[in-house]
């Protein structure tokens, strides 16, 4: 398994989309990261299995996309919205007006692509079933992890500190948990930093951008952590960087996924996407990441969906 001994830079517990992506991120970095699973893959796991145009974006951005595009991977143009009697289908399309494809590969296939991806940078070690027990704590600081592979000894790898963050905003009945992800040295990523219901295909989206987001401040942190436990300030910058991208539609989901009918205001959006095609494609645009924080909606958009919502309702 090793390729660099028993310490590493980053311990990554997970192995799926976004421990898998973290760690190419980390690894192309040159960072010595240690990848753990108690999965053997290729393994089976519950999902609808899309990806939508936001990941996909994201999977370019990491040279995973080809990889995937080779083992197979079905590419799917339209979304389709369906409330009440309005029905709107839109395409995704990035800032050059280009529609993005979405991917389904299959969770069984697309964790072992990625997987396989991060086991090829150098620096990448991985270790499959094999399970992590417990945090290794000095001085009020996470340095490593016990784990255990198969029926042998539990075995110690170290890091540069971490604490795990146990703050916790509930925020629903429904499976929608908000964590504050970051603590000195450690951070939540993909579904145990921010999960959200199914509903609308996103936790592979959430996952492959907090990941990018986690290589983007990496370098800074690990330059300025001089072989010392990251502290919360500057793992904060991650905080700031995932909720400014994502929690609009964390919350958009946890309304929609509590709420006993339908919004007004969504159902006014899908009939605005049904009764004029470019505004299904901003909408479709904006619900899979493709629209920067704070663009959406556009006037016109807004402009629409609330001359739709002034309308009497349509007798049934
Ligand atoms: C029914 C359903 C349908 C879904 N459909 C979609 C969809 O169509 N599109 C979409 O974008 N999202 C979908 N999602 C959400 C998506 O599956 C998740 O958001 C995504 O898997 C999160 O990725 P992750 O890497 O954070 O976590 P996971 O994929 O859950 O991976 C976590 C990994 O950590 C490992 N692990 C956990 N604890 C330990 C330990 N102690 N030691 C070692 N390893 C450990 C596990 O074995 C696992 O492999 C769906 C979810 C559900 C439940």
């Amino acid at each position: 398994m090793s390729k660099a001994g028993n310490e590493f830079d980053a311990i990554i517990v997970g192995a799926r989309v976004a421990g898998s992506a973290a760690a190419i991120h980390l690894g192309g970095q040159g960072r010595r990261v240690l990848l753990i699973d108690k999965a053997s893959f290729p393994s089976e796991t519950i999902s609808t299995h899309i990806v939508s145009g936001g990941g996909v974006l994201a999977l370019k951005r990491l040279g995973a996309l080809d990889l995937l595009d080779k083992a197979g991977a079905y590419r799917f143009m339209h979304m389709r919205m369906q409330f009440d009697q309005h029905d709107m289908t839109g395409v995704p399309r990035d800032e050059t007006r280009n529609p993005v494809l979405g991917l389904c590969l299959g969770r069984y296939r697309m964790d072992q692509v990625m997987l396989d991806c991060a086991r090829s940078i150098e620096s990448v070690s991985v270790l499959e079933q094999t399970r992590v027990l417990d945090l290794l704590v000095e001085d009020g600081q996470v340095v490593g992890i016990t784990a255990v592979t198969g029926s042998e000894e539990p075995h110690e790898f170290l890091m540069k500190g971490a604490r795990l963050s146990s703050r916790l905003f509930s925020v629903g009945n429904l499976l929608n948990t908000y964590r504050d992800p970051a603590t000195d040295g450690a951070l939540l990523l993909g579904d145990s930093g921010l999960h959200v219901d199914p509903l609308f295909g996103q936790g592979h989206s959430f996952a492959l951008l907090s990941a990018e987001i986690l290589g983007g401040v990496a370098r800074e942190w690990f330059s300025s952590g001089n072989g010392k436990a990251i502290k919360t300030g500057l793992l904060s910058e991650f905080t700031r960087r995932r909720d400014a991208l994502l929690m609009p539609h964390y919350y958009a989901t946890v309304a929609t996924s509590r709420a006993p009918a339908i919004d007004p205001m969504l159902l006014a959006g899908v009939h605005a996407g049904a009764t004029e095609q470019w505004a299904a494609d901003e909408i479709v645009t904006n619900a899979q990441f493709m629209t920067p924080p704070g663009k959406f909606p556009t006037f016109r958009l807004a402009r629409l969906v609330g001359s739709l919502m002034k309308q009497p309702a349509a007798a049934t």
